[in-house]
């Protein structure tokens, strides 16, 4: 289910084509978020005219609701939501466990990620070997998801690509914590990997998940376990760390690992997709990302530009763009600046709540990031991809395609 093309000489850069139930993804590639069903302000003709092969959708929130029963009545994620490419599909573990440190849950409530809603009262009512009890954020109620819970419900989405349960262990737990938080996702792993042998689709691609926190050694010995299983992919997920020199350094010893490994199997690396996380990423021999990042940055009025100075953001709802005559991007494509939206019009929008803004800016950040990615597959292929990646790293911009 997947080939690889070209393998830089300089990296562990890689091209490549994953072929799924759903169609082809060229690799390395990102994958934007539909969460709950939906990339939030477009319609997936939009996504894919823009130029994805594939979205990710979420099996905590598409279990709370509109629940795994109702999606299947309807032939899976992809036929409700209308996209009838490739979806991969996150266990709901991250989920699950950030609530009780704050951040994804706070946001979905639409608290802030710091201050009083840091120190509310976790949401996880009980962990066990069985798997986690939790409360419901939509009606309050008591859920249970085990292992084969998570499978039976990412069976019902009729997702590509589906992800094992783990447990998302924060950074500032013990490391002993961490190895035995990281041996049980492994239990849970093959209880994944056994359920989905006996009940799940056929053409469904199962990835295990490496954990292990910040420790070198309990991330090669889970990235060596997981390799030892059925699993057909690797995810790489769990607490990266607290700064990026960090994640990238643990990213590197995963996938050196891997590469010493199980060096065939593609690799997905969750959460992930600032522009300078995407280089380096696809550097250290990642094939797919996913990350709230562009739709996220665009709902606030952030444009993704070429300014690394910046970390390739400008915040269009600031004052200074009351008025701006200035293109969202000088010379970008995209369907927002080919149409001559203005970053004045765009700071207006955001003040004024009217959705058309965030839409328009989530079209154009997905394209930059597309159109890196697809830069960056090109590169590969060409053997230029250290020289590419460095200047991206100085403020070039993306091909106009
Ligand atoms: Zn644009």
């Amino acid at each position: 289910m997947f080939e690889i093309r070209t393998r830089a000489a300089d990296s562990r850069a890689r091209t490549g084509t994953l072929r799924l139930a759903h169609g082809t993804v060229e690799t390395p590639a990102f994958v934007p978020l539909a969460t709950r069903g939906a990339v939030k302000t477009l319609e997936p003709r939009d996504v894919e005219a823009l130029g994805y092969e594939m979205v990710l959708g979420n099996t905590f929130h598409l279990f709370l609701s509109p629940g795994p029963e109702l999606i299947d009545a309807y032939g899976g994620l992809g036929a409700f939501m209308r996209w009838p490419r490739p979806i991969i599909t996150d266990s709901g573990g991250f989920q699950i466990f950030s609530m009780g440190h704050g951040g994804v849950a706070d946001e979905i409530k639409g608290r802030g990620r710091s201050g009083a809603a840091r120190g509310s009262a976790s949401a996880i009512l009980g962990l066990t070997e069985d798997g986690v009890r939790f409360r419901s954020y939509i009606d309050g109620g008591e859920r249970f998801m085990a292992p084969e819970t998570s499978m039976a419900i990412q069976a019902a989405l009729h997702s590509d690509i589906a992800l094992v349960l783990d447990e998302c262990t924060p950074f500032h737990v013990t490391r002993d914590y961490t190895a035995r938080s990281t041996e049980r996702t492994h239990r849970w792993l093959e209880r994944c990997l056994d359920w989905h042998a006996r009940h799940g689709p056929r053409d469904q691609i199962v990835y295990g998940i490496v954990q292990g926190g910040v420790e070198a050694d309990l991330r090669v010995e889970s990235t060596e376990t997981v390799a030892r299983s059925r699993c057909g992919g690797i995810a790489i997920g769990g607490s990266l760390g607290q700064d990026k020199p960090q994640m990238h350094q643990v990213v590197d010893w995963t996938t050196a690992a891997l590469e010493r490994v199980t060096p065939e199997r593609p690799r997905h690396l969750l959460g992930i997709g600032d522009i300078d996380d995407l280089l380096v990423g696809v550097g250290l021999g990642i094939d797919t990302f996913d990350c709230a990042m562009p739709t996220r940055l665009a709902r606030h009025g952030v444009a993704i530009v070429p300014d690394p100075a910046r970390r390739w953001r400008v915040d269009l709802a600031k004052s200074r763009f009351r008025g701006s005559q200035e293109p969202i991007m000088e010379g970008c494509p995209c369907p927002a600046c080919a149409a001559g939206f203005t970053r004045g019009y765009i700071h207006y929008a955001a003040h004024a709540g009217e959705t058309t803004g965030p839409r328009l800016l989530t079209l154009h950040n997905l394209s930059y990031i597309q159109r890196l990615m697809s830069d960056l597959r090109d590169a590969i292929d060409r053997g230029v991809y250290a020289e590419t990646v460095a200047a991206f790293m100085a403020g070039a911009a993306p091909s106009v395609r």
